[in-house]
C-alpha cells in the first residue's frame, strides 16, 4: 500500500498553478459561455502587516477567503483574489534603531518570507496585482490622494496634545503608552502640545454612521462603529470667563439641568488650563493625567481627583460664578474638553462634588408625573444623584414645567440671548495622521515662508523617502536630518522653502489599497475608474475583529472622500464583511512571553499545507475562537491520508477491469445517495453561512461510508463506478479546504482538473429519504412487511426484521440457524 505523500503532491499542484498563473483574473470583461458574462466576485482578506513570518491567525484567514474563493469560481463566478502587504510601520523601524540597519531591508526579508508561505500553503492568489505599501510605486498614490483632500481642505493643520516620551523625544500612540509609560524606554509619559495633521473625517460623522445600516456586516462590528462615532443630541452653551475674558463652549446632552450646574470642569489637556493657572502643583497633574489611558480616567469606578484653578465662569442661565477645576475624569476626547458640572444629575459629577464638598442641587425632581408609567420605577424623591426625568426645580421661571418640555425651552432661550444652540455632537475625532517617523509615506508638502503650505506638484510625486543614518527619533522626525532632502525651492515662487518632515500613519496606506489591487500596474493614475467600477465594492472582506474599529472606519471615510470628489462611483468600500475569532493554543492567547506561539510553517512541514488548513476551518465556527490541539491535527491528517488511499485503491481497480469505463452508475445505493447528501450540505454551508466545520464534518461522513461499502462494491462495475463517483465527490468537496489532495484525488478518479470543473450540483431525486417495503419471511413464508429507508444496510434489515411482532410471535424463542438478505428486498430467517 502506497502512503499519502503532501511533500511530494503539494509543491507539484503549486508549480502547475504558478506556471500556469491559475488564478490570474484579467480586468478585461468576459464574455464566458454563451456569451453571459459572469458575476463578480472579490473575495479580501485584511492585507497582512510583514514583520518576521506570518502567524496562526494569517494561517486562518487566508484559509477562509481561500475557501470562499474556490467555492465561488467554480459556481460560475469571476473571482479577484489578491495580495499585499502593509509594509511601513513601527515594528520594522524600531529594528531599524537598534540594528541600525534600513527598515527596507527587514521588511522586503519579511516580505519575501510571507510570500514563500503563501504559496506553500496554496492560497489562490493573483500574483500579478501583488503591492506593497513602501513601494515609490504605490505611496505615489497615497500622496496623490493626499493631495486630493489636502485641495479639498480636509487634511489640515493644527495644534494638538500628543502623547510625549522625554527620553526617546518622540510623540507616542495611545497604544505605545499603556499605563503611562513610555511601552520602549519605561519613562512616564507626558503630554505636549505639537502641531499635527489631521483628516476631517469628522465632516462625514453622519454618514459614516448612517451608512452603516446598508452594510452586511455582523452587528457587533457595527455596534463598535456606531460607539465610536458617538452621536448625541443636545446643545453647546456658552460660559464666560470674566476675568480673562474667555468664552467656554460646552456641549451637553441635558440643557434642562443648567440650573444645577455648581462648577466648571476642564480636561487635563484643555489648551487653556495652564493659561488659567500655571501653578508647580497643575503642571504636574496635567502631565500626570494625560499619560493615562482614557479608560481608565473616565472609569465610574475611579476615585476623583482634580485641583480648583482659583478662577470662575458664569452660568449663562442664572448668572452665578462657579469655580473652575481640571480633573481627569473629563476627557478631551469627548465634546470640547470642558464640561458643566451638575452633581445632583450625573453620577461622576456626584463623586467630584462629594469628594471636594461642592453644592449639590436638585433641579429635576423624579416622579413628578404622578400616573406615568416611571413614576413607580423612578428613584424616591431626594435620591440624589438623579438621571431620570421629572419636574423642574430651583430653575426659575421654568419651575414645576416637565424636563422634557424645559430642554427646548431653554435651548430656544440660550439661542435668542447668543449664549448657546441646539447641537449634535459625536465622539468621534478628526483622525491625526502625522508621525514623527522616518518609516512610513512622506508627506508631499513644502513650507514656504512667501507662500505657506504649498502641495508638491502631481507630476513630481512621488516624494522619496530619502535613505538617513539614524533612525532614532530627537524631538523630530528622523527626516528633518536629511538636509539635502530638506531643503528645496517652492513649487509655486521658486523660493527657497523646506519639505514637511512628518509622515503618515500607516492607517492611510491600508484605506484604499483594495483599490488599487483593482488596477494594480496602472502608472497614469491610482486606477483606471471603469476598472474600478468592474470590481468594486469588495464582495466580501475578512479579517480579525481587531482591526473592527479604525482600519474599517478610515477605509469608509476615503471611499465616501474619494466619493465626493468623483474619483470613485460608490460609497461604502466593504459590501460584506466576516471577522474570524481568534486561535488560542491551552486556552490562552499566544504570545511570545508566555511561550506557547506556535508557528504554521512547523505544521506544514511536518504534515503538509492541506492538514494544517482544513484543520484550522475544522477545529470550530470560524468567527469563534478556538483553541489548537496536535491531537487534533493528526486526527485531520489521517482523514486526509484515508481518503487519498481510497482514491489510490479505486484507481488501481479502474485499471484492472476495462469493462467499468462503459458502466453506468445503475441502481443507486446508499453510498450513492451520500454523495448527493455531501453536495448538498457542503454546498449550502458554503453558500449561506460560513460553515467550513460541518462542510468538512459532511466530507469526512462521506469518506467513512466509502470505506464501510469498499468491499461490496468493488464486486461489480457498477459498484465500482458509484465509488469512483463518491471518491471523485469526496476531492471535489475537499478543494476548497485542501486544494492540493482535492485535485489529486480527482484527477485520479476522473483523469480532469479538479478547479476547471463546475461546482457539483446534488441530484434532488438521490436526496429524497426514500423507503421500501421489505418482505419479512419465516422459513420461507410471508409473515410481515415493514417499511426500511432506501439505504438500509444488510444488518439495518435483519434489524427491522427481527422488531416486527408478528415475527417475534413465529419465532417463539425457536433458534435463527440461518438468517438470508436480499437487499433493498428481503429478509428470510430459517428457524429450528
Ligand atoms: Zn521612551
Ligand atoms: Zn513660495
Amino acid at each position: 500500500m502506497r502512503r499519502y505523500e503532501p511533500e511530494q503532491i503539494e509543491p507539484r499542484w503549486q508549480r502547475v498553478w504558478a506556471d500556469e498563473r491559475t488564478w490570474e483574473v484579467s480586468n478585461a470583461p468576459d464574455p464566458g459561455h454563451g456569451g453571459i458574462e459572469p458575476a463578480k466576485s472579490y473575495v479580501l482578506e485584511m492585507l497582512p502587516y510583514p514583520s518576521g513570518e506570518p502567524h496562526m491567525g494569517h494561517l486562518k484567514c487566508y484559509a477562509i477567503g481561500d475557501a470562499l474563493a474556490h467555492f465561488r469560481r467554480r459556481r460560475g463566478e469571476r473571482v479577484l483574489h489578491p495580495m499585499g502587504y502593509d509594509a511601513f510601520g513601527l515594528p520594522a523601524e524600531n529594528h531599524a534603531i537598534r540594528t541600525g540597519r534600513h527598515p527596507r531591508g527587514s521588511t522586503d526579508a519579511s516580505i519575501a518570507e510571507f510570500r514563500r508561505q503563501f504559496r506553500s500553503w496554496g492560497i489562490s492568489i493573483d500574483w500579478s496585482r501583488e503591492l506593497a505599501t513602501h513601494e515609490p510605486e504605490y505611496y505615489r498614490w497615497t500622496q496623490w490622494l493626499f493631495l486630493r483632500l489636502f485641495d479639498q481642505g480636509l487634511a489640515y493643520r493644527r495644534d494638538a496634545a500628543v502623547k510625549w516620551c522625554p527620553t526617546d523625544e518622540t510623540v507616542l500612540a495611545n497604544e505605545q503608552a499603556k499605563d503611562g509609560v513610555c511601552e520602549r524606554c519605561g519613562t512616564p509619559v507626558v503630554s505636549k502640545q505639537l502641531e499635527q495633521w489631521f483628516f476631517r473625517i469628522t465632516d462625514y460623522a453622519d454618514r459614516l454612521l448612517d451608512d452603516l445600516d446598508s452594510l452586511e456586516w455582523p452587528e457587533h462590528v457595527k455596534t463598535m462603529q456606531r460607539n465610536w462615532i458617538g452621536r448625541s443630541h443636545g446643545a453647546e452653551v456658552v460660559f464666560h470667563c470674566e476675568e480673562l475674558g474667555t468664552d467656554y463652549p460646552v456641549f451637553t446632552t441635558r440643557p434642562d439641568t443648567l440650573f444645577g450646574a455648581t462648577f466648571f470642569v476642564l480636561a487635563p489637556e484643555h489648551p487653556d488650563v495652564l493659561r488659567l493657572n500655571d501653578s508647580p502643583e497643575v503642571c504636574s497633574y496635567v502631565e500626570r493625567a494625560a499619560a493615562e489611558p482614557p479608560e481608565q480616567r473616565g472609569s465610574e469606578l475611579r476615585e476623583k481627583t482634580g485641583i480648583a484653578l482659583g478662577r470662575t465662569v458664569t452660568n449663562p442661565v442664572n448668572g452665578e460664578e462657579i469655580p473652575i477645576y481640571v480633573a481627569d475624569y473629563v476627557l478631551t476626547e469627548y465634546g470640547t474638553g470642558a464640561i458643566m458640572a451638575v452633581p445632583a444629575h450625573d453620577e461622576r459629577d456626584h463623586e467630584f462634588a462629594q469628594a471636594f464638598e461642592l453644592p449639590i442641587r436638585e433641579v429635576v425632581r423624579p416622579g413628578g408625573d404622578e400616573d406615568g408609567p416611571d413614576a413607580a420605577a423612578g428613584p424616591a424623591p431626594g435620591a440624589l444623584p438623579c438621571t431620570g426625568d421629572g419636574v423642574m426645580v430651583n430653575s426659575g421661571r421654568f419651575d414645576g414645567e416637565h424636563n422634557l418640555i424645559a430642554f427646548d425651552a431653554i435651548v430656544d432661550w440660550l439661542a435668542e440671548e447668543g449664549r448657546g444652540r441646539r447641537a449634535v455632537n459625536f465622539r468621534l475625532r478628526d483622525w491625526l495622521l502625522s508621525r514623527q517617523r522616518y518609516w512610513g509615506c512622506p508627506i508631499p508638502i513644502v513650507h514656504c515662508e512667501r507662500c505657506g503650505l504649498v502641495p508638491v506638484p502631481d507630476d513630481q510625486l512621488p516624494v522619496e523617502l530619502p535613505d538617513i543614518q539614524d533612525y532614532a527619533p530627537k524631538g523630530r522626525s528622523p527626516l528633518a536630518a536629511a538636509t539635502d532632502w530638506v531643503e528645496t525651492t517652492c513649487p509655486s515662487c521658486s523660493g527657497p522653502a523646506h519639505r514637511e518632515t512628518d509622515t503618515m500613519d500607516t492607517f492611510v496606506d491600508s484605506s484604499w489599497y483594495f483599490l488599487r489591487y483593482c488596477d494594480a500596474r496602472n502608472a497614469e493614475a491610482p486606477w483606471d475608474p471603469e476598472v474600478l467600477d468592474g470590481w468594486m465594492a469588495v464582495d466580501q472582506y475578512i479579517g480579525g475583529v481587531e482591526h473592527a474599529i479604525l482600519h474599517l472606519m478610515y477605509a469608509r471615510f476615503f471611499t465616501k472622500a474619494l466619493a465626493d470628489l468623483g474619483l470613485v462611483g460608490f460609497e461604502e468600500p466593504f459590501a460584506r464583511l466576516f471577522t474570524q475569532g481568534m486561535i488560542t493554543r491551552d486556552g490562552a492567547k499566544m504570545s511570545k512571553s508566555r511561550g506557547n506561539v506556535i508557528s504554521p510553517r512547523d505544521y506544514v512541514e511536518r504534515y503538509g499545507a492541506d492538514t494544517a488548513r482544513c484543520y484550522m476551518l475544522y477545529i470550530g465556527p470560524p468567527d469563534q475562537g478556538a483553541d489548537w490541539s496536535d491531537e487534533g491535527v493528526g486526527g485531520i491528517h489521517r482523514f486526509l491520508a484515508r481518503l487519498w488511499r481510497l482514491a489510490d485503491e479505486v484507481a488501481e481497480r479502474d485499471g484492472e477491469d476495462a469493462a467499468i469505463e462503459g458502466a453506468g452508475l445503475g441502481r443507486p445505493t446508499p453510498l450513492l445517495r451520500k454523495a448527493h447528501w455531501a453536495i448538498d450540505k457542503v454546498t449550502a454551508d458554503l453558500r449561506d453561512r460560513f460553515a467550513f466545520n460541518t462542510a468538512l464534518a459532511a466530507i469526512i461522513e462521506l469518506v467513512n461510508d466509502a470505506y464501510r461499502y469498499k468491499d461490496d462494491l468493488l464486486t461489480t462495475p457498477e459498484g465500482i463506478a458509484q465509488l469512483r463517483f463518491a471518491v471523485a465527490t469526496a476531492g471535489s468537496l475537499v478543494f476548497p479546504f485542501a486544494p492540493h489532495l482535492g485535485s489529486e484525488v480527482y484527477e485520479l478518479m476522473t483523469g480532469t482538473r479538479v478547479w476547471e470543473e463546475p461546482w457539483p450540483e446534488a441530484d434532488p431525486a438521490l436526496l429524497s429519504a426514500e423507503t421500501f417495503e421489505l418482505i419479512v419471511q419465516v422459513n420461507g413464508k410471508l409473515r410481515d412487511r415493514v417499511a426500511a429507508p432506501a439505504e438500509a444496510s444488510d444488518e439495518e434489515q435483519e434489524r427491522l426484521a427481527l422488531g416486527s411482532e408478528k415475527v417475534a410471535a413465529q419465532l417463539n424463542g425457536g433458534e435463527i440457524v440461518k438468517t438470508v438478505v436480499v437487499p433493498g428486498k428481503l429478509v428470510n430467517f430459517v428457524v429450528r
